[in-house]
């Protein structure tokens, strides 16, 4: 059943419009972000899709085919409730205080993004509804506005202290390239990924919890990093500082890694460019080591995951990616070998870990009514 098909069974008519918008991975540059840094994430094929009704009321009734049940609530009297629907409450709240006027709709939502597994279902969600309120109310925003909306929705309804690298690769993000971003001044520079590179994605099974004290201590680290440095953000430090080796441990470690990452994230800016995907492997392996020794964000599961990738004779390089302390990590092969690595690894992790690995790349399951590229 498509979800035009699910919408009409659900909500007694057809709806007026469909929207979505991709999830991400992050090919490299973690942790950087929230100092003010170089990411350089890619879109996924696996996409959220959201169908619309426009109501004569100002009631909105949502559902998810992930979250099933009717969510309803009046538009200007949306309140946090902790549920997925406050990411519904967070665009018509920002919405409106844009003095957009909307009228109440009938929302179904529908995802191949896992949920919660690090590969930005959040703004993938988030976008896919600005999209097709954009259509439905014939709003003017371009795709860094609609970025932008989505991130101040996130951040300031819902409450998650996520950074804008998540909605801007989601507006802006496709397949074929990657999107260099400097988080602090939001350029965006589009990377067209050379057609020999392969990405293969793996998710490890190990669940993580960014809410959780790990990743709020790491942030808190490489403030306080900054502060000692005399800097607004790690951002303004100089990878050749000598005032980073004097920093107390682990903020020695903790700086280390995000100015060195920064850079890694320009020199694989680079070599993607120039279509150097050995140097590009090289890159990823220094910014797995990194992150395992200096940042200390990676899992056993996942560093078993990086030396299974390196047995494999295609592939170039390998890394964790994303916030860490569990989720996803990502090896660089040449496009023919994606699917031979991606199962290969995934049949010797299987059999040494405890974990249920998902391959996220190369997407082996497309269905066969979904639309390619539904955009608006
Ligand atoms: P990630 O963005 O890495 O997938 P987040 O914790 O940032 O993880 O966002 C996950 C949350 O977003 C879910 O708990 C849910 O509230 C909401 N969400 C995302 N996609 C959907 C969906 N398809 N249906 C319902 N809620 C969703
Ligand atoms: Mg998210």
């Amino acid at each position: 059943m498509t979800e035009r098909d699910a919408f009409t069974e659900l909500f007694g008519r057809p709806s007026d419009l469909g929207a979505s918008a991709p999830g991400r991975v992050n090919l490299i540059g973690d942790h950087t972000d929230y100092n003010g840094g170089y990411v350089l994430p890619t879109a996924l094929p696996q996409r959220t899709y959201v169908q619309l009704a426009l109501r004569p009321d100002r009631r909105v009734r949502a559902t998810s085919a992930q979250r099933p049940g009717i969510r309803e609530y009046e538009l200007g009297a949306e309140r946090r409730s902790g549920e997925w629907i406050d990411y519904v409450q967070a665009i018509t709240a920002t919405l409106a205080a844009t003095d957009r006027s909307l009228s109440g709709f009938d929302l179904y939502v529908d995802s191949d993004v896992p949920v919660g597994g690090g590969l930005s279902s959040s703004a993938a969600l988030e976008v896919a509804l600005l999209r097709g309120l954009r259509r439905a109310f014939s709003l003017t925003y371009d795709d860094d506005l609609l970025a932008a909306l989505a991130h101040r929705a996130e951040t300031e309804f819902v409450g998650a202290p996520v950074g804008i690298m998540d909605p801007l690769v989601c507006s802006k993000g496709d397949e074929g390239s990657a999107l260099f971003v400097d988080t602090r001044s939001r350029v965006v520079e589009r990377i067209a990924l050379p057609p020999d590179l392969g990405l293969v994605v793996i998710d490890s099974g190990v669940a993580h919890d960014h809410a959780t004290g790990d990743y709020r201590t790491r942030r808190a680290e490489c403030d306080r990093a900054a502060a000692l440095l005399g800097v607004p953000q790690l951002r303004d430090v100089e990878a050749g500082d000598p005032r980073i080796d004097e920093l107390p441990e682990p903020l020695r470690r903790r700086a280390r890694h995000v100015v060195h990452e920064n850079l890694r994230v320009l020199a694989a800016t680079t070599a993607l460019t120039g279509g150097d995907l050995p140097a590009l492997g090289r890159i990823f392996d220094a910014s797995h080591r990194s992150l395992r020794d200096d940042f200390e964000v990676s899992v056993p599961a996942i560093d078993l995951l990086v030396e299974l990738a390196h047995r494999h004779p295609a592939v170039l390089g390998a890394r964790i990616t994303g916030g860490g302390f569990g989720g996803a990590m990502i090896i660089l092969t040449n496009r023919a070998s994606t699917a031979a690595v991606a199962l290969d690894v995934v049949a010797a992790y299987s059999a040494m870990a405890p974990h249920a690995p998902m391959i996220v790349l190369p997407w082996l399951h497309r269905p066969a009514n979904r639309p390619m590229n539904l955009e608006s």
